[in-house]
């Protein structure tokens, strides 16, 4: 594996989640470690627990998005 890579030069971190304009999932492109914003802006790894929040803050989010549209086409 290329764990190794990453505990001596550090993760390589790409977006592999959009969840709102401050949260997004990441995922290490070399070990597929994945990590997510917490509340006061730390990265901090992704469990169980931070995803299923994450898809609840998605789906709320885009409620929004959606309900702003709503507004903007009348
Ligand atoms: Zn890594």
């Amino acid at each position: 594996m290329n764990t190794i890579q990453c505990s001596v030069f550090g993760h390589d971190f790409i977006v592999s989640k959009d969840i709102t304009a401050h949260v997004k999932e990441y995922q290490c492109k070399r070990c597929k470690k994945q990590m997510t914003t917490s509340a006061n802006g730390n990265l901090i790894p992704l469990t169980p627990q931070f995803q299923k929040i994450n898809s609840v803050l998605k789906k709320v989010h885009h409620k929004k998005e959606k309900r702003k549209e709503f507004i903007l086409d009348r």
